[in-house]
């Protein structure tokens, strides 16, 4: 594995293992997988990484903890970090580069311009209650590590469905060449999906968190007997029973993020989608799942190895 920690050393990486960053794509260009993180790498990290591996020539990890996703008031400065611990995961992975750029890399003066994000997929569910522009930054970030990488595919994680939709939207008018991939939730053996953000969790706190799986069963349990309104009401109820602050708890549109209850739907359930961000102390849960999934307070273990070790 290859450790690059500037744009020069990733672009001469590249080179070396015959897949230039360049925008003249050909039919045989290399294929350059990408999977970009913040670091505190973790099982579901590593089961995109392993996905990212099977489907690429080359393949490129990136961490970068992205200060212009964090608002004010946000955990930028205490966001976890672990440059070692993370080299050591990637090391055992099948990964070719290990990219870790300066925020000079990403954000030089002379190119300063962010992207905004579509607003109709930006400013519901997370995008109303964390500071400042967070998908903004998201956009930002993934359009400029595209810049540099120049990707064939990345893959990003189903447990920040509302990321992955945005990051889809700006990749088919800024990135039309990149293939966007999503990768499912991996979860604890508790139903808890796994983040870096749980490090900041007390034993107290992790053991109240598993009313977010335990919620989300819920809802998805009593929808087809109560409907959706009356079954997020009984998951709103799990989580305040747990001591659980809900930020919100609410059904939408898989794709649009469009809002659904039983007046403004008629669809089949199986487009639909619940998502839920709940605080547990100064912590902040989100996660999300088909409205027709089954088993979810059941851990969905980690296929590949390295990462069921992790899960373990
Ligand atoms: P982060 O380091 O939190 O920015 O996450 C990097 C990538 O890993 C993003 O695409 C996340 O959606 C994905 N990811 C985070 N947690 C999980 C998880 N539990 N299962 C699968 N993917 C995840």
């Amino acid at each position: 594995m290859i450790i690059c920690r500037s744009n020069s050393e990733l672009h001469a990486a590249l080179a070396s293992l015959g897949a230039v960053a360049d925008k003249t794509a050909t039919s045989d260009k290399t294929h350059v997988g990408f999977v970009p993180t913040m670091g505190s790498l973790h099982a579901g990290h590593l089961s995109l990484i392993s996905q990212a591996v099977s489907n690429s020539q080359v393949t490129v990890a990136s961490i970068f903890v992205n200060p212009t996703q964090f608002g004010p008031g946000e955990d930028f400065e205490s966001y976890p970090r672990d440059q070692h611990r993370d080299l050591d995961l990637l090391s055992g992975t099948g990964v070719d580069i290990a990219f870790l750029p300066s925020v000079d890399d990403i954000y030089p003066t002379e190119c300063s311009t962010p992207v905004l994000a579509d607003r109709s997929l930006s400013s519901c569910l997370c995008g109303k209650t964390r500071p400042g522009s967070h998908f903004d930054g998201v956009a930002t970030v993934v359009d400029r590590l595209f810049q540099i990488v120049q990707p064939s595919s990345a893959w990003f994680g189903e447990k920040d469905w509302q990321q992955v939709q945005v990051i889809r939207e700006m990749a088919s008018s800024l990135h039309p060449g990149v293939k966007i991939e999503s990768g499912p939730t991996v979860r604890d053996h508790d139903g808890l999906a796994m983040s870096s953000r749980n490090a900041y969790l007390t034993a107290t706190e992790r053991f109240q968190a598993r009313s977010v799986p335990r919620a989300m069963q819920t809802v998805i349990e009593l929808t087809p007997t109560l409907g959706i309104d009356r079954a997020l009401e009984a998951g709103r109820a799990v989580l305040s029973d747990a001591g659980l602050d809900c930020e919100y708890l609410e059904v939408r549109a898989a794709e649009t993020l469009v809002s659904c209850s039983d007046s403004a739907t008629s669809q089949s359930r199986d487009g639909l989608r619940l998502f839920i961000a709940a605080r547990v102390g100064d912590v902040r849960l989100i996660d999300n799942t088909s409205l027709s999934s089954t088993h979810l307070t059941q851990a969905t273990r980690p296929a590949d190895s390295s990462a069921a070790a992790l899960a373990a």
